[in-house]
């Protein structure tokens, strides 16, 4: 699918106006101001603003009004049709908690130590519950036809129907991605799912994510039948997307045969060298075992990939002990290889990442603080700008100062880059 080199046109009345063809920034980046991204549309009335993808599906939201809590601040439907809230943080210090300037408040229980509670506000409320009604209330006669046919195809995109798409892209890989890598955060967890491993390995105590299928990997008839689903799903929005998310919990479980093919035929598929975003991601999961026995030979294969490639490894503790205690069936020891395999591929692999994941909680052992800091400080040599660690609150819907005040000092010792992971589901 090509771009089309399509100008921006503008229809104003007196009480609307409609941008077609708007054109944001084709590159993600880690600013502090809000920025707009991709090809899109705009809708502005007296109170709102409405921004709708290249599918006429609403994408973001804001109010004009006094009422709205911050003009720098936006509520986004993601592509599971979930409304979150995109808010500064106050002076909390998002960017030094997430790596990213702007905190993403979810309407589902999750781990964030951060943000108020949004969805209480009646401003934001009103726009989840009303806005199919504002813009279908909009005067739409004496409009030049390509406008007039835009706001019918945006008014046809009812709530219903939003919900049911996502309902398909649910259906396509057979279930929703309850959890997301942390490392989508760098395309604003726009990714396209490919499932090509159900479950996990480990079904570990603490896990709130977790499903209960056994460990299976898919066909390549039923991938390539997720590929095609998906491209006709994204459809003319595909041209905003540049990043591939490879499910479920331990893509890495798949043989090196079958991951590459199937990066190789999305690639192919969602034409993501004509994409108007620039670079293109890819995102999976690994356990510990996976990891360990991935071959050297197959990082060797996906570096030259027109990807930059985030593998996750959730290795939770350094400690037996808080291993045990979390019900993770897998030793102190494996995690200490795994560590030093991530730095090994981090240094030598320029488009790969492998980043890692502890927990945080004030009911663990001093000896699990103590042990992740011998790894991520002791055994580094010196700072380093890649293999992130990511520090994971284990409780959900309670944020604690205590975890806070610890995750900070964590990441003042740390000599790798150190983020809250806060879960989110597409
Ligand atoms: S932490 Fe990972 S391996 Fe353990 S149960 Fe959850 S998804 Fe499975």
């Amino acid at each position: 699918m090509k771009i089309k080199n399509t100008l921006p046109q503008t229809f104003e009345s007196a009480d609307f106006s409609i941008e077609l063809n708007c054109r944001g920034s084709n590159e993600y980046e880690k600013v502090s101001f809000p920025v707009k991204y991709g090809l899109f549309s705009r809708l502005k009335t007296r109170d709102y603003l409405f921004e709708f993808n290249l599918n006429h599906e609403i994408r973001q939201a804001k109010s004009r009004g006094k009422n709205w809590l911050d003009p720098s601040e936006w509520l986004k439907r993601t592509m599971g049709n979930d409304w979150v809230y995109y808010s500064t943080g106050g002076y909390s210090g998002v960017y030094e908690a997430l790596g990213e300037y702007y905190l993403p408040n979810l309407v589902y229980p999750t781990n964030s130590l951060l943000g108020g509670k949004p969805f209480k506000e009646e401003a934001i409320n009103e726009i989840i519950r009303n806005w199919h009604q504002i813009i279908s209330q909009l005067p739409a006669a004496n409009m030049p036809e390509n406008f007039s046919r835009w706001l019918h195809a945006v008014r046809e995109k009812t709530p219903e129907i939003l919900q049911e798409k996502a309902q398909n892209l649910f259906d396509i890989s057979g279930s929703r991605v309850t959890v997301m890598p942390p490392d989508a955060r760098h395309v604003d967890y726009n990714i396209i799912p490919i499932t090509i491993c159900d479950g996990c390995l480990y079904k570990c105590r603490f896990c709130k994510v977790k499903n209960k299928k056994e460990v299976s990997i898919r066909s390549r008839q039923d991938i390539s039948g997720q590929v095609s689903r998906l491209k006709r799903l994204y459809n003319k929005d595909i041209v905003n997307f540049n990043a591939l998310f490879l499910g479920e919990h331990d893509a890495l479980n798949a043989s090196p045969e079958l991951i590459l093919k199937t990066v190789q035929d999305a690639w192919e598929a969602f034409e993501f060298q004509a994409s108007y975003m620039k670079g293109n991601y890819l995102f999976l999961f690994g356990s510990v075992d996976s990891f360990l026995s991935a071959k050297r030979t197959f990082f060797e294969d996906l570096n030259p990939l027109p990807f930059q490639t985030f593998i996750n490894i959730g290795l939770e503790s350094y400690d037996q002990s808080t291993l045990d205690f979390l019900g993770k069936p897998i030793t102190e020891k494996q995690v200490g290889l795994a560590f030093e395999k991530a730095q090994m591929i981090n240094d030598r692999f320029s488009n790969i990442e492998i980043t890692c994941n502890f927990v945080m909680d004030d009911t663990l052992p001093d000896s699990h603080y103590k042990a992740l800091m011998a790894l991520i400080r002791e055994t580094v040599a010196r700072p380093k700008p890649k293999g992130c660690i990511y520090l994971s609150p284990l409780k959900f819907d309670h944020p604690s100062r205590q975890v806070l005040y610890d995750f900070y000092k964590l990441k003042s010792l740390s000599r790798l880059p150190t983020f809250l992971y806060l879960i989110q589901r597409l």
